[in-house]
Order: structure tokens, then C-alpha cells, then sequence
């Protein structure tokens, strides 16, 4: 428990609330984990930054929750507090196709709006869970797109400066699922500022299951449509009712290794499963700006491992019936039965081809080596 002089301080300040029922399995998309030592609601973004700065200067260690759909947190009581952004104002210009953000925002609302404005470059970002807040912390990406290509400031609550500032995109480092506030929350991101175009359409398509004829531009809503059927093919838009959806999304990042490594993979896979599937290996340039190194494909060198959508078949925890890269709770998982898994899944792969997966979540009080 809090410090009572600690938490009357914190829930006298305007705009903030105590949200006293709330564990980390309620406020997670894998829907494990137990409870913060308190969870705090914030209904403004100058409350966020009155409620970090003063747990800051206790020394109270904390976590800013949005969806909680890149989260694994541990089960039991968590010697933290959970910071909730509830602020969510979204302005949308389509004159110049300037979008601004607020944190809390549900990213696929303001996504549906800006394709329903005929906005186009976020329509790939289509589906995908969680807040706008978290988009710029891991660099959100999906069907050959990332926020980065849009990406042009973001207001952040800065804790060791203590200000609060509009900070150009290039501040975050921008990478393959990262940003330098993945694993450090250096800063509280408060609000986005996108660059969107005006023209009705997308973005130049790359993605082979979106388009026969890569670069091509084609309407916005249509583009949102087929990424939204394809995504619910593979259990990634969150459904209540679907088992393969409480999951954290891809829960390994692609594999990007060098060249030689790569022929090492391929190489295994020739001598355990034949010259059919070894040529069928996926080996893609890291980035347009990285192609010295490859990106292997997860979900694939997963199921080559021998873990078949839906693995181990049954059990609390098991991979997606839809998609070897999403470990799902099928109803009671703890939050140790999902780690359970990763390491399964995990130690199987390197024991097959030599590749060490690296999980894509944020993880709270619990690691993936014992
Ligand atoms: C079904 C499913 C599909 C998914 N598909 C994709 C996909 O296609 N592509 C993709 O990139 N991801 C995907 N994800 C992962 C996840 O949805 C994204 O990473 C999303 O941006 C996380 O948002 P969130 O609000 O839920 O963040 P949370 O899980 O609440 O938080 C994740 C991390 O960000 C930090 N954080 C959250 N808000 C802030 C803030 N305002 N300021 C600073 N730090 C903050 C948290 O402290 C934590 O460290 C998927 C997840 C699921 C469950």
C-alpha cells in the first residue's frame, strides 16, 4: 500500500482519481497479472504530470497504463502504481491533413476518423489495440507502415528536466518496434502530432497481402476494410469473445540478424526439413535503411519449430488457434503460465535454428530467464 500522506496528496489533485478495484488483469488485453499498489486515473494531462512529478519525488515507482494490450505484468501484488491516461481530445484538420492527439485517445477511433475524413498514411494502422499514447513508445507498425512516416511531434512529460514539451519525432530514436521510451519511460508521452495527406488516398502500399502492385495508392476506406478483414482472420482485433485475442499481439519481434546468421537458419532448416521449406524461408532487408542485416519472420521459424497454431493443444495458456506468433490466455492463465510459454516457445526455436527471440511486450516483475 501507498504511503497515506503520499495518497492524499495525489488524489487531492484536481482531475485525478483512485481507482480502487483495478488489477492488471482488468487493465491488460492478456488479462493476467495482479494488483498495483494503487491506480490512479488522470482526466487532464496536467494532472498526469502533477500525479508523475510527485510520485517522482517519492520515489515511488510507477507504470502508465493505456490499453494494456503490450503488457505482461506479474501475478500477486506489483510493488508499483498505475498511471491511467483517461484524456482523449482528438482535432483533425483536413484542409492541411494536421492531426493532433491527446494520449488517451483510443488509437483505432482516431484512426477510423481520419480514414472517414479521407485522411490517408495511417489506414495499415488499422486494428491495432491500445491508446495513442503508446503508438510512438514501441513505433507502432503493421502491413508495411509505421507511425514514424507520419510522425511529426509529440508532447512529452519529460521526468528528468521535469518539463512538459512539444519534442520533434527524431527525439525518439524511431526503429523496428522501438523508441528510447520502450524500457526506460524516460517521459510520459501527452500528445501526438501526425502529418496525414489529403487526397483520399493511402499511403504507397508494400505490403504483399494488401496489394499485387506494390507503390500503388488506392482509397482510404478500402484500404482500412481489408486491413481490418485480414487482421481478424490472424485474431488480431481485439474481440471479448474470442480466446485468440486476449493476447498481447505478436508477442516475439521478428528476428533481425545478419546475413551470415541468416544462411546459418536456412541452413538447419535445409538439413531438418528439406530443400521445399528451406527455400521457402522469408529473408527480407531489415529496413529500407538497414540492408545489411535481415528480418526473419518470427510466427514462421516458430511454427517450423514444431509449435503448431494453437500449441500445446490445450492447457491455459496456449499460442493463437489463428496465429503462431500471439500466446493467448484461453480464460484462467496467470500471468506465470504465459511466461511458461514464452520460454517453451522460446528455448524451442533456438534449440531448432539458433535464433534467439525476443518478446515484443513490456514486461513488469517477471523476466523470461530464470
Ligand atoms: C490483438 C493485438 C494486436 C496487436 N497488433 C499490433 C500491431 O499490428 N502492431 C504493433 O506495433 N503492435 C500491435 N499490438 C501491440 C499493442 O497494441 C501496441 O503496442 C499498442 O500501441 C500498445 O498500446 P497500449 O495503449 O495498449 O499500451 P500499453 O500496453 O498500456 O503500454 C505499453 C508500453 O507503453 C507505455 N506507455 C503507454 N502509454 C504511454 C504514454 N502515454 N507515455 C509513455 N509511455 C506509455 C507503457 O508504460 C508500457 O511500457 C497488438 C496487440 C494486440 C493485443
Amino acid at each position: 500500500m501507498l504511503d497515506k500522506s503520499l495518497m492524499q496528496q495525489l488524489t487531492a489533485i484536481d482531475g485525478v482519481e483512485l481507482d480502487p478495484a483495478a488489477t492488471f488483469a482488468d487493465l491488460t488485453t492478456l488479462r493476467v497479472g495482479g494488483k498495483p499498489q494503487a491506480a490512479l486515473r488522470c482526466s487532464q494531462p496536467e494532472a498526469a504530470v502533477d500525479v508523475i512529478r510527485a510520485l517522482d519525488r517519492a520515489g515511488v515507482k510507477f507504470i502508465v497504463v493505456g490499453g494494456g494490450s503490450n503488457l505482461l505484468v506479474a501475478d500477486g501484488a506489483v510493488d508499483l502504481v498505475a498511471v491511467i491516461l483517461d484524456f482523449d481530445e482528438v482535432s483533425m484538420d483536413t484542409e492541411t491533413g494536421v492531426v493532433r492527439a491527446q494520449a488517451g485517445a483510443v488509437w483505432d477511433d482516431v484512426v477510423a476518423r481520419s480514414v472517414q475524413l479521407g485522411l490517408g498514411g495511417i489506414e495499415c494502422l488499422s486494428g491495432i489495440p491500445g491508446t495513442v499514447g503508446a503508438v510512438p513508445v514501441q513505433n507502432v507498425g503493421a502491413y508495411g507502415a509505421e507511425i514514424s512516416e507520419v510522425l511529426i511531434r509529440v508532447r512529452l512529460y519529460n521526468r528528468r528536466t521535469d518539463s512538459d514539451e512539444w519534442v520533434p519525432a527524431s527525439d525518439l530514436e524511431l526503429a523496428y518496434r522501438y523508441s528510447n521510451l520502450k524500457f526506460t519511460g524516460r517521459a510520459v508521452v501527452l500528445e501526438v502530432e501526425l502529418q496525414l495527406d489529403t487526397e483520399g488516398l493511402s499511403r504507397p502500399l508494400r505490403f504483399g497481402q494488401l496489394t499485387q502492385n506494390p507503390g500503388e495508392r488506392r482509397p482510404v476506406a478500402e484500404v482500412r476494410e481489408q486491413v481490418l478483414s485480414l487482421r481478424r482472420g490472424k485474431g488480431m482485433v481485439l474481440d471479448p469473445t474470442d480466446h485468440d485475442t486476449w493476447s498481447a499481439g505478436s508477442f516475439f519481434t521478428n528476428p533481425v540478424v545478419d546475413s551470415a546468421l541468416a544462411d546459418a537458419v536456412q541452413a538447419k532448416v535445409r538439413a531438418s526439413l528439406g530443400d521445399a521449406t528451406a527455400d521457402s524461408m522469408p529473408r527480407h532487408p531489415a529496413s529500407p535503411s538497414d540492408t545489411d542485416r535481415e528480418k526473419l519472420s518470427a510466427a514462421w521459424l516458430i511454427d517450423r519449430a514444431g509449435f503448431a497454431k494453437g500449441y500445446p493443444g490445450s492447457g491455459r495458456a496456449t499460442l493463437s488457434t489463428k496465429h503462431t506468433l500471439a500466446l493467448t490466455n484461453r480464460g484462467e492463465a496467470t500471468a506465470a503460465d504465459i511466461v511458461d510459454l514464452a520460454r517453451t516457445i522460446r528455448d524451442g526455436v533456438r534449440e531448432a535454428f539458433g535464433v534467439e527471440l525476443v518478446p515484443e511486450p513490456v514486461w513488469i516483475g517477471l523476466a523470461l530467464d530464470e
